[in-house]
């Protein structure tokens, strides 16, 4: 016997957990499956050997290129999703975004909305995900009426230095808006330490504001809300007709179980949700379900990311250094006329970080000498979107990822224009010494090989008006279904280059509120 619920969400990320957290006060009978488990609180969680070295919390899974090599994605399989690893900064894309824009590889494709449409649930989102920030400091901060709901991490002093110095040249940098809930004013009440292992690591405390903590957990305080863990949702199968997903199927302990719902929500993730939409191809969705425009999977979209340590002849000994961002070549306001990206603060290096990521031969100096002098940022440039990068069932039963680089000459010179920044901040009385030293691009997300680095994976089942070429309508139901949506990073028309959670769960909201309307 099916159990049959108001809504079923698959996922519990950024996407799933948000709009669980939406509809969980309005008493409608909510099924949450999550493929994951809870994250076990261990000491682990905070040591970089089993975080980055042996990869104790990423997916044992193996994905493929498009040569058939095979990879181990960084990819995170637990009640709140890629979230409980983030970085937790938490930006609004740029009203530009929405637009169509002209890059030097090619074009943005303009979303089916725009800044406007999005602004006030992007304001929920920060209410909801604690965002720290402060307005008027980031040139490129699109317009909006609400102070942020906390104040703006403060810079430690080596990072004050650098702010400065940066800020002496002329450019505008500016306090990274944050997800982690950090009373400075006072400490002893702060559920946040400040503490250095943060970025890419699951907060031991529990003061990160990622969606297991701040959606998932106040959700399932409501009664009409039932989460099942280790329970991954293999196929979704249709009525005769193909109009109405009828049942849900996952493995949960190695049993089959089903499930069927009203309104059945797909939030596995851009990746896993356009693969489950693919292997749910039936009858009348011989291409996947949702996939009479043969988009899904397509358009795969992850940023150009390059993570580059500085090494300063002055002593950086930051611990929590996630606060500070650089967006003057984010537009196309600059002499080369194109964008370039967005320049943050990476999470500090420490010694037993650089051990684990980066080879010793790779380095001129000891770890502890590197660790001591590292200042670390995080690059990203948009990628545009491509139909034949894809993602696609590969012949095992896994995930094949076709991707190749669209853009690159931007992030190159992304990564130039910082060079030049801290060659023209170079002081020799060595207050803000800086000796640029690129590591390879194995640091962090893009561990092993570039395309293991799936973190801001989206765009695969994109949105827009015309069902020809969109799998789902401006109110992320697929087109082909009267019972199917999607609030995952899919939904992304274009990837901008700023982090992508704040626009999943600004967009989980909004699509909460069709629900809700649906529903009524
Ligand atoms: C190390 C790291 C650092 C990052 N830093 C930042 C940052 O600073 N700022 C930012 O904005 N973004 C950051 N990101 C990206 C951010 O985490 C993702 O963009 C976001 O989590 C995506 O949300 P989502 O809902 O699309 O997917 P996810 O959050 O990944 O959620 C998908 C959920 O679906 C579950 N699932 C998958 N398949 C199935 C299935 N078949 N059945 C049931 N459940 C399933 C997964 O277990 C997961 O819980 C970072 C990511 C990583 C890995
Ligand atoms: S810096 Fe704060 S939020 Fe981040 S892991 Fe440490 S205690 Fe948790």
């Amino acid at each position: 016997m099916t159990d049959h619920y108001d809504v079923i969400i698959i996922g519990t990320g950024a996407g799933g957990g948000t709009l669980t957290y939406k509809l969980a006060g309005s008493g409608k009978r909510i099924l949450l499956l999550e493929r994951g488990d809870f994250l076990p609180r261990e000491k682990e969680n905070w040591d970089a050997t089993n975080v980055f070295a042996k990869n104790k919390y990423t997916t044992m899974e193996h994905w493929y290129d498009n040569k058939g090599n095979h990879f181990q994605p960084g990819q995170h399989y637990y009640v709140g999703g890629n979230t409980k690893f983030f970085g937790a900064v938490l930006f609004r894309m740029r009203r530009e975004d929405f637009g169509e824009i002209k890059h030097y590889g090619g074009i943005s494709p303009a979303w089916p909305l725009t800044y406007d449409d999005m602004e006030p649930y992007y304001t929920e989102a920060e209410k909801v995900y604690h965002v720290r920030g402060v307005r008027g400091e980031d040139p490129t901060e699109p317009p909006t009426n609400s102070p942020y709901p906390y104040p703006a991490i403060n810079h430690e002093p080596r990072i004050q230095m650098l702010a400065d110095a940066i800020q002496s040249t002329g450019l505008q940098p500016f306090h990274l808006p944050m997800g982690v809930r950090l009373n400075e004013g006072m400490r002893y009440k702060s559920l946040c330490i400040r503490c250095e292992t943060c970025d890419g690591f699951p907060c031991l405390v529990n003061a990160k504001s990622d969606a297991h903590i701040m959606c998932v957990n106040p959700a399932l305080e409501h009664s009409n809300v039932t989460l099942l863990t280790n329970t991954k949702v293999t196929k979704l199968e249709t009525d005769a007709n193909g109009g109405m997903v009828t049942r849900v199927v996952a493995e949960r302990d190695g049993q089959t179980e089903t499930f069927s719902a009203d309104i059945v929500v797909v939030s596995a993730g851009a990746i896993n949700s356009s693969v489950l939409l693919l292997k749910s191809a039936n009858e009348k969705h011989p291409d996947g379900l949702a996939n009479g425009s043969g988009v899904v999977g397509r358009h795969y979209m992850a940023h150009h990311n390059t993570a580059f340590i500085a090494l300063s002849g002055v002593l950086n000994d930051t611990i929590f250094q996630k606060t500070l961002g650089i967006n003057d070549f984010y537009l196309n306001n600059n002499d080369w006329g194109f964008p370039m990206g967005h320049i943050q603060m990476l999470g500090k290096s420490t010694h037993d970080l650089l051990k684990a990521e980066v080879g010793a031969p790779a380095l001129r100096f000891s770890y502890e000498w590197v660790a001591k002098h590292a200042i670390d940022f995080w690059l990203t440039t948009e990628d545009l979107p491509h139909p034949d990068n894809r993602v696609t069932l590969h012949r095992d039963g896994g995930i094949t990822i076709n991707y190749q680089i669209t853009n690159g000459e931007a992030h190159k010179r992304l990564i130039q224009r910082l060079k030049d920044l801290l060659h023209k901040i170079h002081c020799d009385d060595k207050v803000c010494y800086c000796n640029d030293h690129i590591f390879p691009d194995k640091l962090f997300l893009d561990r092993a090989i570039p395309l293991a680095g799936v973190a801001h994976q989206c765009g695969t089942v994109r949105f827009g008006h015309d069902p020809k070429t969109y799998a789902l309508d401006v109110n992320c139901k697929a087109h082909d279904l009267d019972n199917l949506d999607l609030v995952d990073a899919s939904f992304f028309v274009s990837s901008g280059a700023v982090n992508p959670s704040l626009t999943i769960m600004a967009n989980a909201q909004r699509v909460g509120d069709h629900l809700l309307e649906r529903m009524s």
